[in-house]
This record gives structure tokens, sequence and C-alpha cells, in this order.
């Protein structure tokens, strides 16, 4: 008996040791597959329309207060409205945390191998609804959890992916816009998280990022090395034009967590099968423990 008591004792010191929840990899997999369902989330179109109203609702839900950033831009003579989504966790805690992601969808799979289907639009299972995945999974912890140190913004950028290959020009346009217009407090650290979904998730270190931003990868890559989450490979990668650039540019901390070695990556192929809820659960682990983390 006396064994067990001392069990025990060991089982609860040790949970009490943890100062962070546990990220559901499943419930994040299930947020993954349930935008896929809505069908491709293209700009201007019904699907990306029921994308928002189901990330407002989850935000909702979770005490989150919203705020929305509604902007138009012109791309091949085209209009398209983007609405850049904010959820904000602790609003009145000056210390903060921004976490992002784009949950747009590209209109063309213009990488397929196949160039009949250069002009359909892509399921986006690794490219959008991955980050946006994981921003939900934490915002249903920061409800269920005591509050962490920092109040935590999770932003949701719209028209990331509209560009054409070898120019910077119409890419990113929710994140330059959210830059040019910051609506809320400067957060201390910021984390940009695009295509975390792959079964075969190797995670370099952008150039970008660790440019600007070095001593915040290596907080993220030293929690990664502590939880023994092997995905992160200390191995400076490609410089990425991605959303957290403008905000490099406006001297926001921030850094893309992106495997960008996916094969599927603008192909009918990125699809939910091509992903897992083991890699989704190595980064949301990550990224909740450096959000709640003293
Ligand atoms: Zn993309």
């Amino acid at each position: 008996m006396k064994k067990y008591l001392i069990l025990l004792s060991v089982i609860l010191i040790f949970m009490g040791c943890q100062a962070y929840p546990d990220f559901q990899s499943d419930r994040a997999y299930q947020y993954l597959i349930k935008q896929t369902e809505f069908g491709p989330r293209v700009p201007n179109s019904n699907e990306i329309e029921l994308c928002r109203e189901f990330i407002i609702q989850t935000l909702e839900e979770n005490g989150a207060e919203i705020l929305t950033q509604e902007f138009e831009v012109t791309i091949s003579d085209s209009l398209y409205e983007g609405i850049n989504i904010i959820g904000r966790f602790y609003p009145r805690q000056p210390r903060r945390i921004l976490l992002a992601a784009h949950y747009d969808t590209r209109p063309w799979a213009d990488k397929d191998s196949n160039s009949e289907n250069h002009n359909l639009p892509i399921s986006g299972a690794n490219d959008a609804a991955s980050g946006v995945a994981v921003l939900l999974e934490i915002a249903n912890l920061l409800n269920e959890q005591q509050p962490p140190e920092y109040g935590i913004d999770l932003v949701f950028f719209d028209l990331e992916d509209m560009g054409s290959y070898g120019s910077d020009d119409n890419w990113c346009h929710g994140s330059r816009y959210f830059a040019n217009n910051f609506p809320i407090k400067k957060p201390e650290k910021a984390i940009l998280l695009d295509m975390v979904a792959d079964k075969d998730l190797n995670i370099e270190i952008e150039r970008f990022s660790y440019h600007d931003s070095p001593a915040l990868v290596n907080e993220v890559w030293d929690i990664a090395e502590d939880l023994g989450i092997e995905n992160f490979k200390r191995k400076i990668g490609l410089p990425i034009y991605d959303d957290h650039v403008p905000l490099l540019e406006i001297g926001i901390n921030i850094i893309d967590i992106i495997d960008f070695d996916y094969p599927y990556w603008h192909t009918i192929e990125d699809t939910y099968d091509k992903c897992s809820a083991e890699s989704l659960g190595s980064v949301g682990k990550v990224i909740t423990k450096l959000v709640y983390q003293k």
C-alpha cells in the first residue's frame, strides 16, 4: 500500500510540475478536416465565408474578443475582398504574444504534375488549414486553463496565397494590411504557422526569421529539444516570403514555422490524408509551452 502512495505522490508532483496544458492533437486535426470539408477557401467564395464564420464562432465559444479588418485588393484586374480576423485573449494584459496563420487557399493548383489541373482550386489541408487548426486548439486551451502570463492574440490572415512565382508583389495581402494598420498592442513575441501538418514533418529554420529574430528562433528550437520533439531541425533553410515578412519589416519579433518540403504544395493532392494529428501536435506542444512558460 505504501508503495502505491509513493507512486501516487510522484504522479501528483509530476502533474503539478507541468505548468502548461496538454495540446489535444486529435482535436486540432478535426479542425483541419472541418476546414477542408467547406471546400476550397478561395477569395470571394462562399466557402471562405463559411470558414470565416467557423473561425469566429470557435474563437467566440472560447471567450475571445473579436476584431476584424476588412480591405480590398486588385489582382490581375479582379477585385478581391479580404478580412483579417483577430481573436484576443486577456486583452488588458500588457505583455503579449501573437500567433498567426493564413486561412485562404490558393485558387490554382499550378504546381500539379498534371497541367489540366492548374486552374482547379486546392483543398489546402496543409497550406492554410494546418496553421488555423493549431491556433483554434490553442484557443480551446486558453479557455479551459488558467491564464498564462501573456495576453494572446490569434491572428488569421486573408489573401496570402494569390501571388505569382518569382515576384513578392501579390502574396501576403492580409499580413501587409495588418502590418500597415496595426490594430492591437505590439507583441513581445510572434509566431507564424504555415504548412505544419505534413505527415513527414521536418521544420528547418526559415532564413528571414533567423536573420531578424535569432533569439526567438533559439527559444522555440530549445523548447522543442527540451520536449524531445525531433521534427524541429537545427538547420538554416530557405528564405521564404511569407506572412511574417511584412511584420519583420515593421520591427516585430516574429518567426515563421514552416515545412516547405511538401510534395503536394499547390497541387490538388494537398488533402487531409497527407497530414497527421501527430505533426500538428508536435508544433502545437511547442507553441503551448512557449505560451504558458513562466
Ligand atoms: Zn500556398
